[in-house]
């Protein structure tokens, strides 16, 4: 089912983004087993900005091969047109037919950049043109780390709708205000596809501390203090992360978020727990 008809009811929409685990990716597939008990929409499958790790299609195979509706993310800052062409018509060969089209960060070893495509409204123009696929984009509540201002974000984002994009999905966030604010801001400038919520549920000091210092994302004073207390308790850090995540969730549903999209770093047991909690 194409992402147009997945957020066309008033339900709120349940997905899952994994990652390939290439040294285990049997235990991955066991993750995705268990979390597919909670009827995901789609499974998303992350990918290196490098055009290599864009061919993980023996794992999406075996996605789908679950019975579960998989959206590759892909990147092009590191690829030539012809390797995307190449990707593309593999992704379309094995019956996907959603795809999450992304710029990916800009390469510190300018060698591996390539300038076929330069931002990711050119790479939603291109499979447009190319493919039937249907296209998600993402969206910085908090605005993209390269970008002066959020307003400056959103006319950008702008441009990968125009090209043709059916859904926006947000980079996470914690406070739910700063989502919500987004949205209006997103809809004041005429842009009405859905607008999905990226959530990650904490489970430890060093993945916020990393997760902090590559995008904008806030944290709340309230959640900052428990974090600290937890520093060195990682049970007691993985079951913050379920309890606030749980009450974000409860809040956007309320609000009429029109899907929840789990970042779940290969793990099944907080996210489960969460949709235990919400649903
Ligand atoms: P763009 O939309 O191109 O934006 C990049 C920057 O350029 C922004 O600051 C924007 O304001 C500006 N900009 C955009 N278009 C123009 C234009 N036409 N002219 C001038 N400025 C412009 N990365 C991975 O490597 N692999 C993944 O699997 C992956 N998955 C992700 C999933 C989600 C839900 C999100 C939110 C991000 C993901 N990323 C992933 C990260 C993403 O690749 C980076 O944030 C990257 O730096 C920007 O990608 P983009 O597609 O948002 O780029």
């Amino acid at each position: 089912m194409k992402l147009r008809e997945i957020y066309n009811n008033n339900k709120t929409v349940i997905s899952f983004e994994v990652f390939p685990q290439k040294d285990d990716e049997a235990k991955l597939l066991e993750e995705i087993t268990i979390l597919n008990k909670y009827n995901p929409a789609f499974i998303s499958l992350t990918c290196g900005a490098g055009g290599k790790e864009n061919k993980s299609f023996e794992l999406l195979k075996d996605i789908q091969n679950l019975g579960i509706n998989v959206m590759p993310h892909f990147t092009c800052i590191t690829s030539s047109k012809k390797s995307v062409e190449e990707g593309l018509k593999e992704i379309e060969n094995i019956g996907i037919e959603n795809i999450l089209a992304l710029r990916g960060d800009i390469p510190e070893n300018t060698e591996l950049r390539h300038y076929d495509f330069n931002y990711a409204n050119e790479l939603v123009n291109y499979i447009k043109a190319k493919t039937n696929l249907s296209i998600g984009v993402a969206g910085y509540p908090e605005g993209h780390v390269e970008s002066p201002d959020i307003k400056s974000d959103i006319i950008n984002l702008k441009k990968k709708v125009e090209a043709g994009a059916d859904a926006i999905f947000t980079q996470l966030f914690f406070d739910n205000n700063k989502f919500f604010e987004y949205v209006q801001l997103v809809r004041n400038e005429g842009i009405n596809i859905p607008i999905i919520a990226g959530i990650m549920p904490i489970k430890s000091y060093k993945q916020i501390v990393k997760m902090t210092s590559l995008a904008r994302v806030a944290i709340p004073e309230n959640l900052q203090t428990k974090i600290n207390k937890y520093k060195e308790d990682s049970k007691s850090m993985t079951e913050l992360g379920i309890e606030y995540a749980s009450k974000q969730c409860e809040e956007l549903i309320n609000n009429n978020v029109m899907g929840l999209h789990f970042f779940t770093l290969n793990k099944s047991y907080s996210t489960s727990q969460i949709l235990n909690n919400i649903l």
